[in-house]
């Protein structure tokens, strides 16, 4: 099962599409095999919403501006609070409201924080505020430029994200740029990387977002050096190893791998645990101080075992 891949991935929280009364079944039955919170993306039809909240779902996604009238967004609005279920507005520039739209003459940041907050200001008439927004766009300029907007503009917490942000390679870099730019600043509460690849690609990429912003405290953080005239062995073979063998370790600890015994612990310094290359032979080292020599062919194993020590 998808979800339960998810999951082990470490991914926090999932989103089930759930486009028919036939999924709704779907909700229960993942919630038994995962304990990741569960958001129902809903497009129209608010009686979804009602049967996805009766089924215990944990967060609702969806845009009460395009929903009906008033009475359904109360209805919707009444049972999310009732079983205090939060609701995301999820805005992009591919579908701004025609009103919107005719108030600027094409997307913006600004009509993309409007449109966000025109559809918060629906569910506000009915006195609910746990709304969580995303303003997402394919632009990563534009859409970092709509949550800064968002986040000047109002309190509700905001759900970060670079929409259509292509397949692995690039998908990676512009969700990182756009996602930790305003992250850096302090803008953001939860995040998506979207990738046109398998998802749980994009659980891997998100944490290592925050990995390398210092956000993320439950996975492996590695150093490897760029390799040089020094190195004598296949750094870059050990160091893919390595992060593959580690990929599911959930320790919070610093990994070096590093191409020579003369510059590597010092350079590597601030790591928990790393290795050192030399001539057909290796060294463990601790925060900088050498515990171990070991053949090149054992270096990753006796890794492993301290790493499985710690
Ligand atoms: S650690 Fe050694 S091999 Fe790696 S870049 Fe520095 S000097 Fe070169």
């Amino acid at each position: 099962m998808q979800a339960k891949q998810l999951e082990e991935a470490g991914c926090d929280i999932i989103r089930l599409a759930i486009p028919d009364e036939q999924a709704i079944s779907l909700i229960p039955a993942i919630k038994k095999e995962v304990s990741v919170p569960l958001v129902a993306d809903i497009h129209f039809d608010y009686r979804l919403a009602l049967r996805a909240v009766e089924a215990g779902i944990d967060k609702i996604r969806i845009n009460p501006g395009n929903i009906g009238d008033d009475s359904k967004v109360k209805a919707v609005a009444d049972a999310c609070r009732e079983h205090h279920v939060p609701i995301r507005i999820g805005v992009n520039s591919g579908s701004l409201e025609k009103h919107i739209l005719a108030q600027y003459g094409h997307p913006t940041p600004q009509a993309l924080c409007d449109s966000a907050l025109y559809h918060a200001s629906l569910l506000e008439k009915f006195d609910f505020t746990d709304i969580v927004l995303s303003m997402k766009s394919s632009h990563v300029d534009f859409m970092a430029e709509a949550y800064q907007l968002a986040a000047e503009q109002c309190r509700y917490p905001l759900h970060l994200g670079v929409t259509e942000a292509g397949t692995e390679r690039m998908g990676v870099i512009k969700s990182a740029i756009g996602i930790g730019s305003l992250l850096l600043q302090g803008i953001g509460d939860t995040i998506r990387v979207s990738l046109t690849d398998d998802p749980v690609k994009e659980v891997y990429a998100a944490q290592d977002i925050l990995k390398a912003l210092g956000l993320y405290h439950k996975g492996v953080q590695f150093i490897s050096c760029p390799t040089c005239g020094r190195t004598r062995i296949d750094l870059i073979a050990l160091a893919h190893q390595a992060e593959e063998m580690l990929k599911n370790c959930r320790k919070d600890i610093t990994v070096a791998i590093m191409g020579c015994v003369v510059n590597g612990p010092g350079e590597a310094k601030e790591a928990d645990i790393g290795i050192a290359g030399g001539e057909g032979c290796g060294l463990i080292f601790k925060k900088g101080e050498i515990i171990k020599k070991v053949p090149e062919e054992q270096l990753l194993t006796e890794l492993m075992l301290e790493i499985e020590r710690m």
